[in-house]
């Protein structure tokens, strides 16, 4: 992580740290996967934009497993979620 950049010219950002559903760490937006709920339907947020509800994980293997294993997207979202979705975290992950 690096701080003390200087950002000449534009506004600096809020820094955009997030925590992981999974191991609780908190880390920067784009180390982490955001997965979001927006009218029901969830899917992966490539450009961390999107409306809804989001939920964050490292984009790391160990993670992605654990939140397979734990299925902690079901509880956030309140919502059954098919393996695939979490295969589909894993793959993304790696
Ligand atoms: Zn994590």
């Amino acid at each position: 992580m690096s701080q003390g950049k200087t950002a000449k010219g534009t506004a600096i950002k809020q820094i955009e740290m997030r925590r992981c559903v999974v191991c609780r760490q908190v880390r920067h937006k784009s180390e982490l996967l955001r997965v979001v709920k927006s009218n029901g339907e969830i899917s992966f947020d490539e450009t961390g934009k999107a409306p809804g509800r989001g939920a964050y994980v490292c984009k790391s293997s160990i993670c992605a497993a654990s939140l397979k294993k734990r299925r902690n997207l079901d509880k956030i979202f309140k919502i059954r979620l098919p393996n695939e979705f979490y295969d589909k975290i894993c793959a993304a992950v790696e």
